[in-house]
C-alpha cells in the first residue's frame, strides 16, 4: 500500500472513499464534518439519519466507522468515523488507531482502492498533531487491507509537517 500526503481540502478529493471525522451523533458538526455535509449535499445527512434510526440509536461509538454514499462529492463513499477526544489523563491512542483500522476495514468491504483521511481528532477534539500523526500513520501501516492508496489530506501546514515527520520516522 502507498501512503501519500497532500495539503488541501478533503472534500475536493477524487478518491473512492473519503473519511469523515464525524461525531457520534452522525448529525453533522464543524470542521471536516461540516465541510463534507456542505459540499456533499443533503443526501449524506439523510443516510446518516437512517443509520441512526436502524443501527446506531445511541450514536456511532468512538473508534468505529460506517459508510454512506458521497452525495455531490467527487468520491464514491464517505466513511464516517468518530475519533476520541484528547485526554491528558487517559491514553486513548488505541481508539484513534481503531478509527483508522475500522475505516480501512469498511473500505475493504466497499471495495475501495483509494481512501483519503483527514487528521482525525486534531481539530475540535484537541489531539496534539505530532502524536495523532504517529498513531494514524502507524495504524495505517499495520493494517491488513486491500486498499492501494491511503492519502492523508492535511488542512494546515503544521498538520502536513507532523504527518511528513511521522512518515519519515518509521
Ligand atoms: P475532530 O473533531 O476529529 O477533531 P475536526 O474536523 O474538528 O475533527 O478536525 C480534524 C482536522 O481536520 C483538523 O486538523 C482540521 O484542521 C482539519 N480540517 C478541517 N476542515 C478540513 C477539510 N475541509 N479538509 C481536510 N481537513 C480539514
Amino acid at each position: 500500500m502507498r501512503i501519500t500526503l497532500l495539503q488541501g481540502d478533503i472534500t475536493a478529493q477524487a478518491v473512492d472513499a473519503v473519511v469523515n471525522a464525524a461525531n457520534s451523533s452522525l448529525m453533522g458538526g464543524g470542521g471536516v464534518d461540516g465541510a463534507v455535509h456542505r459540499r456533499g449535499g443533503p443526501s449524506i445527512l439523510e443516510e446518516c439519519r437512517r443509520l441512526r434510526a436502524s443501527r446506531y440509536g445511541r450514536g456511532l461509538p468512538t473508534g468505529q466507522a460506517v459508510a454512506t454514499t458521497a452525495g455531490d462529492l467527487p468520491a464514491r463513499w464517505v466513511i464516517h468515523t468518530v475519533g476520541p477526544v484528547f485526554s491528558p489523563e487517559e491514553d486513548r491512542s488505541d481508539l484513534l488507531a481503531s478509527c483508522h483500522r475500522e475505516s480501512l476495514r469498511v473500505a475493504d468491504e466497499l471495495g475501495a482502492a483509494t481512501v483519503a483521511f483527514p487528521a482525525v481528532s486534531t481539530g475540535v477534539f484537541g489531539w496534539p498533531l505530532d502524536g495523532a500523526a504517529r498513531i494514524a500513520v502507524g495504524a495505517v501501516r499495520a493494517a491488513a487491507t486491500r486498499v492501494r492508496e491511503v492519502r492523508f489530506v492535511l488542512f494546515t501546514p503544521d498538520a502536513y509537517t507532523a504527518f511528513e515527520q511521522a512518515l519519515t520516522a518509521g
